[in-house]
């Protein structure tokens, strides 16, 4: 099976981006401790902090693809 749906909720503006311990199609899971979005680097976007920063996790995630 390939995969799952990642959770997308509306942001409010207090989005901090943290890793998971889950894995999809081998890459990490990042969940928003505030809005409970996830992310993985095959998205196309790249997750922001509610400051306009990208956390060094999600950086070396998206360098790694
Ligand atoms: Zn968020």
């Amino acid at each position: 099976m390939m995969g799952r749906a990642l959770a997308a909720n509306e942001c409010q503006g207090k989005c901090a981006w943290q890793p998971t311990d889950e894995e999809i199609d081998g890459r990490q899971v990042f969940e928003c401790g505030a809005c409970r979005s996830e992310w993985t680097a095959e998205q196309s976007w790249t997750p922001r902090n509610w400051d306009g920063e990208i956390s060094q996790q999600v950086a070396r995630a998206r360098r790694l693809g």
